[in-house]
């Protein structure tokens, strides 16, 4: 049997290591130092915001969005239900209470006219949202003008969760520029990683000083310890800007490998009666993070998703399901959701394909090649 093949596996591009070397040659073993300040100008400079904090975690970055919007207990947040935990557990943390909002069918993000009708429904209960927790998909830009139009009109800020879509755009302008925060997640699996790590943007510069004294335990300015708050732990190591550092200078490349990942399974597998793919909406450039597709089991005469699942496990290769709505996750049962039945559709009949920058051309046809195989197509 060949070696598995991953969903999303880690891509080093080569420099990595000289900004790791660097930092041991110079001793910078830790949260401070040279790489962390490169690496966030770096970013700041590719999705177009000014200030960056560099963080241990996308997780962590939308904490601190939620702290410094000043989200408290018994608050209410409006997230995107169709969704990673990562999205919506510091809603938790903060013990302020999750909306759960559907998505629509384009984009698969959070649905407009749902959130409109939400918001509205919350005002009559006597409670306006603090927040919005706006994410990005797979790479694919959300209905941002919509979206836009109806946070500005409620005064709601964003905070936009594009972990999955960095250098992603809509209208020309990359993700993660649109909202008052924006977030970025370098865990193993994204489209770059600094082997765990986040930031969190924004144009605000007072905004992002506090997120980066909170992140270092909120730590006063005085020669010996000294805390008039509660802070945290989250910063980014040297080492892991260092990663980071040298990922940036690939990610065009990455982009170009995931989104032509994207163009070969399209090529070959869409054709099939019941496989659906879905498109890039009007405007959006997505950086294809992931390949998904759709298999509707009432058009391939019954084969249905969980059947290509397991018959490429077989095969060692891995795939996985799309992520499974918040509204449905036992953790979150007790949660209010202003649902359409569209992140459910999706969750029942979509899988996630092998989608690294690294993907072989072989190891993709042969993938290829398995999927038609269950599906009982000769060519
Ligand atoms: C990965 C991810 C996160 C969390 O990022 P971590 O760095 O893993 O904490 C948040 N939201 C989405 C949509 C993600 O995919």
């Amino acid at each position: 049997m060949h070696k598995r093949i991953y969903l999303s596996p880690p891509h080093m591009g080569g420099q990595e290591i000289d900004f790791v070397n660097e930092a041991f040659s110079t001793n910078w073993i830790s949260p401070v130092g040279p790489n962390i300040s490169a690496f966030e100008n770096d970013l700041a400079d590719y999705a177009g915001v000014p200030f960056v904090a560099a963080l241990s975690s996308g997780t962590a970055a939308i904490h601190l969005a939620l702290i410094l919007l000043g989200v408290e207990p018994g608050d209410e947040v409006l997230c995107s239900s169709f969704t990673f935990a990562g999205s919506c557990n510091p809603i938790m943390y903060q013990q302020a209470k999750p909306i759960f909002i559907d998505s629509e069918e384009e984009s698969w993000n959070i649905d407009p006219v749902l959130l409109e009708r939400a918001i509205e429904d919350r005002l009559c209960k006597g409670k306006k949202p603090k927040a919005l927790i706006l994410v990005h998909l797979y790479g694919t830009p959300a209905k941002l003008e919509e979206i836009l139009e109806i946070t500005s009109k409620y005064k709601i800020p964003i905070i936009e969760d594009a972990a999955e879509a960095l250098g992603s755009t809509y209208k020309g302008r990359r993700l993660g520029s649109f909202g008052d925060f924006g977030v970025f997640s370098f865990n193993g699996n994204k489209i770059i990683t600094t082997s765990g790590g986040g930031a969190l943007l924004s144009s605000n510069k007072s905004l992002i000083d506090r997120a980066k004294f909170l992140a270092t335990q909120a730590r006063d300015n005085a020669p010996h310890y000294e805390h008039t708050q509660i802070g945290y732990n989250y910063r980014l190591s040297n080492i892991s800007a260092g990663i980071g550092r040298g990922q940036m200078l690939n990610l065009p490349k990455f982009i170009t490998f995931r989104r032509r990942n994207y163009d070969r399974y399209k090529e070959a597998l869409s054709n099939i009666v019941g496989v659906m793919f879905p498109d890039e909406p009007e405007h959006c450039f997505s950086n294809r993070w992931l390949t998904t597709i759709l298999i509707d089991p009432e058009l391939t005469g019954g084969i249905d998703r969980e059947d290509v699942r397991m018959a490429l496990e077989a095969k060692n290769i891995e795939t996985r399901p799309l992520w499974k709505p918040m509204h449905m996750q036992p953790v979150y049962k007790e949660a209010l959701v202003y649902a359409n039945g569209t992140s459910e559709r999706l969750f029942e009949l979509g899988l996630c394909l092998p989608s690294g920058s690294n993907l072989k051309d072989s190891e993709q046809n042969e993938i290829i090649h398995a999927i038609k195989e269950v599906l009982r197509v000769t060519s």
